[in-house]
């Protein structure tokens, strides 16, 4: 792994900008700080500030696990392609696989509340239903371990058995056959005709971008980690502003160049951004 705000990093990033690229973010512990209370999740204002921008440039996208109406709230129009629920929710998903995935949901959330309910309760665990998926929350529980443990006990119980994908205090539980944040990112690079991509991520569940065998997605995790297989890494959540900051500013010079080559002048401003 290679820290990305480097001389080689920038020039990777930079090569992003010869063809056309979507830019694509996970949202908790990337766009937007982890908080103890999922709720208060929010962009820091640089952030939204120039995500905002970036958008106004080039095709950009959040793929997060929460719902796209969650994001919604969180994001407003400040990006024009939200993909939830892991990768299942979206405009690039059908409607049988989106119908599917409801009805597998539905009946998770009947066995646990039936068999499982008061116990989770009591462990301090809470089940987010997200209707495409599950989340198992225990940031909160008193004992973290043994939340942990009765989440994997309640898993085992579900039928048909649900493809596991951990994050930070939480448990996620998606229908196997759904399509995960790789096969999201793919499908909407496609559809957008995009050529290359740049995905940003910080957790295991961006995992399934960072493993996918295609060397035109330039991927970074947020925090070094071994086991990782994003080819970049940023030390922490907050150098995302630069991140954004440095495309939008190398977008603007490549456009001032093209535009005085054809003596048009085209230099989009940033609107006093610096
Ligand atoms: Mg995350």
């Amino acid at each position: 792994m290679e820290y990305l705000l480097t001389d080689r990093g920038r020039s990777e990033l930079e090569a992003l900008l010869t063809v056309r690229s979507l830019f694509a973010f996970d949202f908790d512990g990337t766009l937007a700080k982890i908080v103890r209370d999922r709720h208060t999740a929010q962009l820091g204002r640089p952030i939204r500030l120039w995500l905002g921008e970036l958008a106004k440039r080039a095709p950009t996208a959040i793929i997060s696990g929460r719902s796209v109406e969650d994001l919604r709230v969180r994001v407003g129009n400040t990006v024009p392609y939200l993909i939830g629920n892991h990768g299942l929710e979206g405009l690039h998903v059908t409607q049988q696989v989106v119908q599917q995935a409801q009805d597998t949901c539905r009946g998770w959330n009947q066995l646990i509340e039936e068999r499982f309910g008061t116990e989770l309760t009591r462990c301090g665990v809470f089940v987010e239903d997200k209707s495409y998926s599950l989340s198992f929350h225990y940031r909160n529980a008193g004992r973290k371990d043994d939340a942990r443990a009765l989440v994997f006990h309640v898993l085992a119980e579900l039928s048909p058995l649900p493809r596991i994908v951990l994050g930070k205090a939480v448990v996620n539980v998606v229908p196997a056959a759904a399509p995960h944040k790789g096969a999201a990112l793919l499908e909407l690079m496609y559809q957008l005709n995009c050529t290359a991509a740049l995905y940003i991520g910080d957790d295991d569940t961006d995992e399934d971008v960072f493993s996918l065998p295609d060397t035109r997605i330039l991927t970074v995790r947020i925090g070094k980690n071994k086991i990782s297989a994003a080819r970049f890494f940023l030390k922490r959540q907050t150098e995302i502003t630069e991140v954004l900051r440095s495309i939008v500013k190398t977008v603007d010079r490549h456009t001032h160049i093209r535009g005085n080559r054809h003596g048009v002048g085209l230099a989009q401003t940033t609107n006093g951004v610096e």
